[in-house]
C-alpha cells in the first residue's frame, strides 16, 4: 500500500473553495494518507502581532486580535457546513491564547518560549477544522497535534527535530491509525521538546513538519500543496508570465529559497530528500497540474538559468580603503565584528584589488553594524588605512539560479547585458562557489526590473 504525506499551506485551508479542493484531493487519493496543515493564511502573522501588542502592555488589543481569529475560524467552519465540535474546540483554544497574552501584558515580556505557545494557536485550530470537514465527507480523519509527535530540541522559534524519537512516536501513534484506514490530520509548524514544551520549527515550517513525518514514516511521496502550480521560474507576483518548472534539483531549490523564493523553506524538504522520498509541489486549486518535482540529483534539461529570485529589505555595508590591501586578518576582523553583533550576512564580496569588502545584511542591522565596524577599525580610520565604512540601503539581492550555469561560458555576460538593457544599475556582485547561482545587489527600487530583465533573457519561450 502506498503511503503519502500531503501538506496543505495557509491559503489551502483558509477558504471554502480551498477546503473543498482539499477534501477532494485527500478523498480521491488511494493508499495510506497523512495530512499536515498550516494555520489559515495570515493567522500566524496576526498572532505575532498580538504577542507584540501584549508585550507592549496592550492586553486589550492582543485579545481583540485573537477574538478576531476565533470569529474567522467559526465563520469558516460554518461556511463549509460544520457547526458543533470545532466551534467548542476553537473556544477552548482561544481562551488559552487570551490567558497567555494577558500574562505577557502583565510581565511586559514575551520570551521565545512563550511566543511559541501563543502562535501554536493557528495550527491547533486549523487541524480539527480540516479533520472535521474530512470526516463530514466520509473520510475517517482525526486531528493529531504534532506536539506529541515531532520531538525537537529547545531552540524556541526555530527548533530542530530529533529524528530518532520522532520516528519512534510516528511509528507508535500514526502507523496503527494508517493501518486502520484513518487519515491523521497533523498540525504543521508546531512540535514539542522531549519534556513536552511547545516549540515551533520557524516561519513557513509546516513544510518541514511534513518532510520530517514523511521521513519518519518512510512515505512513498511527499506532496506540498500550495496556491501556485509548483516552483515557478520567478515570483509570479513580479513576473506575470513566470512558468512552473517541471523538475528542479534540491540544490537549486535550496538556492532559490535562500534568496527569497518563499514557495519552499530552505531546510524543510531535506529530511525527505535524504530519505530519497520524491517531493512534489502541487496546486490545491488546480490539482491536475503537473507541479514541480524536487529531485536529489541535478536535472539536465538544457536550461541555463532556470529561475530568478530576489530578496529585499537589505542593506549593503562597504569597508573601503587603500591601506587595507595585503593587511592580513582584515577580513577576519570584519567577520569577528558581524559575529559579535550577531548580524547574519547574506552575501559577501571582496574586490580583487582587495581595497573594499562588501557585506549584505538585513536593513535593520545596517546602522548598528556600521558603528561596530567603525569602532573595530578606529585606529585604521584615523590613519586613513581604512577610508570609510558606508551604507547603502534599501537594497535587494537578485539571484539567477540553475545547474546548467555550471561550466556554461558567458552566463554572467548575458545577465549583465540584460540588466544594462533594462537600465538596472548593479551595486555589487557575488558568485556563489556552488556555481549554480549568480547573485547581485541592486537598489530596492530596481528589484522588480532586475528580476524581469534576467527572467526574460533566459526564457526559452522568447
Ligand atoms: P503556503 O502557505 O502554501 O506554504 P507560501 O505563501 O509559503 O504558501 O508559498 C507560496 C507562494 O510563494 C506563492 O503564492 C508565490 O506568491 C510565492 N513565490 C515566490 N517565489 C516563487 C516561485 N519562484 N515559485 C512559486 N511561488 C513563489
Ligand atoms: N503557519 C506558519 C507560518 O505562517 C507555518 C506555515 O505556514 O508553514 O509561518
Ligand atoms: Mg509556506
Amino acid at each position: 500500500m502506498t503511503r503519502t504525506v500531503l501538506k496543505f499551506g495557509g491559503t489551502s485551508v483558509a477558504s471554502k473553495d480551498a477546503l473543498e479542493h482539499l477534501v477532494a484531493i485527500v478523498r480521491d487519493l488511494a493508499g495510506e494518507r497523512v495530512v499536515v496543515v498550516s494555520a489559515t493564511a495570515g493567522t500566524t502573522d496576526a498572532l505575532h502581532e498580538a504577542a507584540r501588542a501584549a508585550e507592549a502592555g496592550d492586553a486589550d488589543r492582543a485579545e481583540r486580535i485573537v477574538r478576531g481569529l476565533e470569529a474567522a475560524h467559526v465563520r469558516l467552519a460554518a461556511a463549509v457546513g460544520l457547526q458543533d465540535a470545532p466551534g467548542s474546540e476553537v473556544e477552548r483554544l482561544t481562551e488559552r491564547a487570551v490567558s497567555l497574552l494577558r500574562s505577557v501584558a502583565i510581565l511586559h515580556e514575551c520570551t521565545a518560549r512563550t511566543l511559541d505557545a501563543i502562535v501554536a494557536y493557528g495550527e491547533r485550530v486549523s487541524a480539527p477544522l480540516v479533520a472535521g470537514l474530512l470526516h463530514a465527507h466520509g473520510v475517517t480523519a482525526e486531528p493529531v497535534s504534532a506536539e506529541g509527535l515531532i520531538v525537537t530540541d529547545g531552540a524556541f522559534g526555530h527548533a530542530n527535530p530529533l529524528m530518532g524519537p520522532t520516528a519512534e512516536r510516528a511509528r507508535r501513534d500514526l502507523v496503527p491509525r494508517l493501518r486502520a484506514g484513518a487519515v491523521p490530520v497533523v498540525t504543521g509548524y508546531i512540535a514539542a521538546t522531549a519534556e513536552g514544551v511547545t516549540t515551533t520549527l520557524g516561519r513557513g515550517g509546516s513544510d518541514y513538519s511534513a518532510a520530517v513525518l514523511a521521513a519518519a514514516l518512510g512515505a512513498d511521496e511527499l506532496r506540498i500543496y500550495t496556491d501556485v502550480s509548483g516552483v515557478m521560474s520567478a515570483d509570479p507576483r513580479i513576473v506575470a508570465d513566470a512558468a512552473p518548472l517541471a523538475a528542479i534539483s534540491y540544490a537549486e531549490a535550496a538556492e532559490l529559497s535562500y534568496f527569497g523564493a518563499k514557495v519552499i523553506h530552505p531546510r524543510t524538504v531535506l529530511p525527505a530528500i535524504e530519505a530519497r522520498i520524491p517531493v512534489r509541489i502541487l496546486n490545491t486549486f488546480a490539482p491536475a497540474d503537473h507541479g514541480t518535482t524536487i529531485t536529489a540529483e541535478p536535472v539536465v534539461d538544457g536550461s541555463v538559468v532556470k529561475a530568478t529570485t530576489s530578496l529585499g529589505g537589505l542593506g549593503l555595508i562597504t569597508v573601503q580603503g587603500a591601506g587595507m590591501s595585503g593587511v592580513p586578518g582584515f577580513a577576519a576582523r570584519v567577520f569577528d565584528t558581524t559575529a559579535a553583533e550577531r548580524v547574519s550576512v547574506l552575501m559577501i564580496s571582496q574586490s580583487s584589488s582587495e581595497n573594499s569588502i562588501c557585506l549584505v545584511v538585513p536593513k535593520e542591522s545596517t546602522d548598528r553594524l556600521r558603528r561596530a565596524l567603525e569602532r573595530m577599525f578606529s585606529v585604521e580610520l584615523q590613519r586613513h588605512d581604512v577610508e570609510r565604512v558606508t551604507v547603502e540601503a534599501p537594497v535587494a539581492i537578485v539571484a539567477a539560479v540553475g545547474e546548467g550555469m555550471r561550466g556554461t561560458p558567458g552566463v554572467a555576460a548575458r545577465v549583465f547585458g540584460a540588466l544594462g538593457r533594462g537600465k538596472v544599475n548593479v551595486v555589487a556582485i557575488a558568485q556563489g562557489s556552488s556555481e549554480l547561482n549568480i547573485s547581485l545587489v541592486v537598489q530596492e527600487a530596481q528589484r522588480e526590473a532586475a528580476v524581469r530583465a534576467i527572467h526574460d533573457e533566459f526564457d526559452a519561450r522568447h
